[in-house]
Parts: C-alpha cells; structure tokens; sequence
C-alpha cells in the first residue's frame, strides 16, 4: 500500500518575493535563518557536527531550493533529523511534501493543528477586508485547504520537549492559528517564534517587498483570535528573548527586540488588532 502525501486542491504558486528571498543571515553559530521568497526557515544545528533540524517548509514549490541551502551549509545529502513546524499554513508547509520524500525525516507540529496537516480541516478563510495592505487583499488566492500528510506528522511531545533540539522547548502561542507554537532556547535566550509576531509589516506589499524592519503583530488576514494572539505576545515578551527569527522579516536582536516587543506586549490592541476585519470583533 503506498501513502497518500498530497497537498491540497487549492495549493498553487505564489508571485511575491522580498529582496532578502534568496538569502541567508546567520545569527549564532547554530541558528541560520533564510529567506524564500517572503517566508523564513530556520537550520538550527552546528554546521561542524552535521545535525541539525529544519523550522518550517518554506514556500510551495521552493524544495529544490530549500535541500541546496541545506546542502550548501552541511554538506552534500546532509539532511534535517526532524523537521518542526510552527504552525500549518501555506507559506510554512509550503515545500514539505517533496521535503519528506526526498529526506525520508519525521515532521512534527502541535495536535490543535494536525487537523489542517493530515487532510481534515480547511482554515478559514484569508480576510482582504481587514484593514490594511495590498498583502490581504491578495490573500483570496492563498491556499487553505489541509494537506495531507498521513502518519509522517506527529504530535509536539506533551512535555515541551522538542525532538531533536534538546535545549528547547515549545511553547503553545495559539491566536494566529490554533495550533501554534514557538520555540525557546533558554541558555542563550534565542526565540523562534513563526508568525506569533513578526519584524515586518506582512500585510504591506511594499514593506514586505522591501524587509523594512518593524515589529508587527501576527499577519492579520490568516489571524482568527485576537485575543489568544495578544496572549501569547505576553507569553514570548516574558521570556525576555535575547534573539528572535520570526516567520516574515529579518531577525531581531538586543534592544531593539527588548524594547519593541515590550511594546507590542503592551499596545497590541493599537499596533496588531485591525481596527476592523471579519475576525476582529
Ligand atoms: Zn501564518
Ligand atoms: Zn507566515
């Protein structure tokens, strides 16, 4: 019997790419962060030893490009003992069909959204009546409908641990989608935090274009409970991260992370909640 890895009816290409689409920043040792197209995915792993685990899967159709980065930094068919999803949605699962085949590697992500990953629950639709951007209003041709990706996902373990990564931890920063998560490395204080915030104003064609660096709240048009997202700001802010690679923009450091996520925690209402849309109530 062969297994049914597909993605869904809707899955198509995406036209939008950022100036950074294409390139990579390192910002330890062990933590790189690249670019595709308007998507970051992070290798976290010490080019020296050869291991390493691969955060999120980039765009639809990026994986050639996604396994020569990995090849370029590790070596020749080095490939990710996990890769770990921050959440589910097109732009993070992009390539991860042909990832899977081509690794033969376990994906894990949290089971509030295994639903969207293993071919049960569509997400909602994108909003382009939120307020602001050229970015929403071109989300209705974003793809929503689940992929399937059978028993090749698992669930995050329940104690925070996060295979592969044995000085992280998970932590549970739903809003943006249910199932969302961030990783934490406390010795360091370096944060991933996929789309529970992010250093660039996503829903803005031109900022996005451009990587005009500015913390933002999650992208608005995929974000469906304000209110969790507000919380789980207040959760990553508590942390005090040292560094942060966020899903969309460069990565932020220092004070400048300090001070704007402090912000963000504290105005979230002024700066992340549109002020109307059809999941803002
Ligand atoms: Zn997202
Ligand atoms: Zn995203």
């Amino acid at each position: 019997m062969g297994e049914i890895l597909a993605y869904g009816d809707d899955y198509k290409y995406i036209p939008a790419t950022s100036i950074e689409s294409g390139s990579g920043i390192e910002v330890l040792p062990d933590l790189y962060c690249y670019t595709v197209q308007i998507v970051n995915i992070v290798l976290i792993g010490n080019p020296g030893t050869g291991e390493f685990v691969l955060v999120d899967a980039g765009m639809p159709y990026s994986a050639n490009k996604i396994i020569s980065v990995i090849e370029e930094r590790f070596g020749m068919n080095k490939r990710p003992k996990a890769i770990i999803l921050t959440h589910g949605h097109f732009d993070h699962v992009g390539a991860i069909i042909e990832l899977i085949k081509h690794w033969d590697v376990p994906v894990y992500a949290h089971e509030l959204e295994l639903p969207y990953l293993t071919g049960k629950t569509p997400y909602p639709d994108p909003d382009p009546t939120v307020e602001g951007g050229m970015v929403s209003k071109m989300s209705p041709i974003f793809p929503v409908d689940p992929i399937e990706l059978g028993n090749r996902v698992q669930a995050l373990p329940g104690d925070g641990s996060v295979p592969g990564l044995p000085k992280f931890r998970w932590i549970h920063t739903p809003g943006h989608s249910p199932g969302h998560v961030s990783f934490f490395r406390e010795e360091d204080g370096v944060l991933i935090a996929g789309d529970a915030f992010v250093a660039v104003k996503q829903e803005y064609l031109y900022k996005v274009l451009t990587q005009e660096q500015e913390i933002s709240g999650p992208p608005r048009y995929l974000t469906t409970d304000w209110a969790a997202a507000w919380n789980s700001v207040k959760k990553l802010e508590a942390l005090k991260p040292a560094f942060a690679i966020t899903g969309h923009g460069l990565p932020m450091e220092g004070q400048l992370l300090t001070e704007s996520l402090q912000t963000l925690a504290e105005k979230f209402d002024e700066i992340a909640i549109p002020s109307y849309g059809k999941y803002v109530n």
